[in-house]
């Protein structure tokens, strides 16, 4: 685990993100991606 969790998409003044893992995303899809990319992928120790 991360010392303080999933670190947050940096949002930029154009609408769109950019997550940690390098993907562009959108504000809209965020949490899907988040949830999608991520979240079901945390079975790793
Ligand atoms: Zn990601």
């Amino acid at each position: 685990m991360h010392e303080a969790g999933l670190p947050l998409p940096t949002q930029s003044n154009s609408g769109q993100a950019r997550c940690f893992c390098g993907a562009t995303i959108d504000v809209a899809v965020t949490e899907r991606h988040i949830y999608e990319a991520h979240m079901m992928d945390s079975q790793l120790a």
